[in-house]
């Protein structure tokens, strides 16, 4: 673990250093001769898309931290986890439509979990962007969120690259990253977190997927016993 903790320290360092040599380039170019009002703009409005990148990366890392030291504050509530897809679906459709992958979002009027609504936002953000991400034009991304008896199953499934068994390994590991990936952006922390977030909530995940035909990501959490009666 001392290892782990390790790599963790020198892969974070790298992926801060990487923006803010990008920021301190950018500015320098800038102040090397007077310019006009266009070009500062144009540095400006790239240093703040760094700058939001960085505070991104910045904020998981945070709260893989204190998830590891277990210093998450644990409000933990009922929270309807189909209200929670209901509000992730319009994000995950805007990434959808531009790159013309059809994405499905089914799911009950209501399955109550005990957790954290933003926590669980995220859970579900992150998962439906990857596998939108990993999914060529006109494939499928389909999310089913279901009720079993006590527990509340959310499946994500894509038609997308699929992911090797040997990567299947490591995908949930900080900062891991498939070859095919390395130039498509992102931190290599999506998984990770939602690992973190789906143990918060006493759950499990599995993955399951095959090259070339895609994957599915299953999610199951115990369901909330006092919300879930009340509301049959
Ligand atoms: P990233 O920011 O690179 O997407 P993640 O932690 O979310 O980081 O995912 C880790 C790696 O797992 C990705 O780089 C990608 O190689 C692989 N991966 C995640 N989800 C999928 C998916 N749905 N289909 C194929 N590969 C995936």
């Amino acid at each position: 673990s001392f290892s782990a903790v390790r790599h963790f320290s020198a892969d974070a360092a790298h992926e801060l250093r990487t923006p803010l040599t990008i920021l301190k380039g950018e500015i320098e170019l800038a102040l090397r001769a007077s310019q006009t009002e266009e070009a500062y703009q144009h540095v400006l409005r790239s240093c703040l898309e760094e700058v939001d990148r960085l505070s991104g990366l910045v904020n998981d890392l945070l709260f893989l931290a204190r998830s590891d030291a277990g210093h998450l504050e644990r409000e933990h509530t009922a929270v309807n986890l189909a209200e929670v897809l209901e509000d992730v679906r319009p994000a995950l459709l805007a990434l959808a439509e531009p790159k013309a992958v059809n994405c499905t979002i089914t799911s009950p009027a209501s399955v109550w979990v005990t957790g954290n609504t933003s926590m669980l936002f995220r859970l579900i953000f992150n998962l439906g962007e990857n596998a939108i991400k990993y999914t060529p034009p006109r494939g499928r991304v389909e999310i089913r969120l279901s009720q079993q008896a006590n527990a509340a199953r959310l499946e994500v499934h894509d038609t997308g690259s699929g992911i090797t068994a040997e990567d299947r390994e490591q995908v949930f590991e900080r900062f891991y990253r498939t070859d095919s990936a390395r130039t498509r952006g992102g931190s290599g922390l999506g998984l990770a977190l939602v690992r973190s977030i789906v143990l918060l909530h006493n759950g499990q995940i599995w993955l399951d997927s095959e090259v070339g035909r895609g994957s599915c990501f299953l999610v199951v959490l115990p369901l909330d016993s006092e919300a879930s009666t009340k509301d049959v």
